[in-house]
């Protein structure tokens, strides 16, 4: 009888949890309600975006250039490169992103990345998920690109840890926020071209030495926020291959598509 008792409570007992959850659910919407991710206007629920702002975001589509992700205007054919990878050929495998960089989107990222809006985690890793598609989950590793410390002071959260550590738990795969290390503080990548990105960026991580063994023979996913030229996954990824990575794919929130983003 006891334990029949005990059976038929537990139902009841969760039941009543659920019932709090949505209570206590209702009580902070009242308090504290969902914003838009892009604008701040209340929307129906966290993580949604306002209509305005939703027909505003450019969501990538193939054909895709193979390598670095670069949406084409037309369809060139499977494997084939667009024309900065063929002149720089990158040194990760293959980068996706499932949003063009546009003004909805700069101000998403802002909200994000300055903002202190961690309601945005779970759509925007769903969303790279979905953009990495089935052959990036066959990644043993999830490796956020690394804040200086400083950085990471005056930010409060690296933005890129957070989204690697949802894309981890959906891809269903290794986190390592550890693994790569930034060896000095860089100026900011704004308003830099190509080759002073690359240089800016050049020999600014490494791959921890405690955490050596974790790279070798791996296959690496990247995560990062946002693509431009691509030199600071570029500079992460010349490194895990340093340290003997068999792969390194990556995967950021948005990518530039176009030259009118290229100075940011
Ligand atoms: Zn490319």
């Amino acid at each position: 009888m006891a334990g029949k008792t005990a059976k038929s409570a537990r139902p009841a007992f969760e039941g009543a949890g659920a019932a709090m959850a949505v209570f206590g659910r209702a009580v902070l919407d009242l308090l504290w309600p969902p914003q838009c991710l892009v604008s701040r206007e209340i929307v129906g629920a966290t993580g949604q975006i306002a209509p305005d702002f939703w027909k505003q975001l450019a969501f990538i589509d193939a054909p895709l250039c193979a390598r670095c992700g670069l949406p084409f205007a037309y369809d060139p054919g499977p494997d084939a490169l667009c024309p900065t990878c063929i002149a720089y050929p990158p040194a990760f495998d293959r980068a996706r992103a499932p949003l063009a960089y546009g003004s909805a989107t700069s101000k998403m990222l802002i909200q994000f990345k300055w903002g202190g809006r961690m309601d945005g985690v779970k759509p925007f890793a769903a969303w790279m998920a979905r953009a990495a598609g089935p052959s990036f989950r066959e990644a043993d590793i999830v490796v956020p690109v690394p804040l200086h410390v400083t950085r990471l002071v005056s930010r409060r959260f690296n933005q890129s840890a957070l989204l690697a550590q949802q894309l981890a738990r959906i891809l269903d795969v290794e986190l390592s926020v550890d693994l790569l290390v930034r060896t000095r503080r860089t100026p900011s990548q704004m308003g830099k071209n190509r080759k002073q990105r690359r240089s800016n960026v050049a020999k600014a991580f490494a791959v921890r030495p405690a955490r050596r063994a974790a790279a070798v023979d791996r296959h690496v996913l990247l995560v990062d926020d946002v693509l431009t030229t691509g030199a600071t996954v570029n500079a992460c990824a010349k490194a895990l291959k340093q340290a003997g990575a068999r792969q390194v794919d990556v995967v950021t929130l948005a990518r530039v598509v176009d030259d009118e983003w290229h100075s940011l």
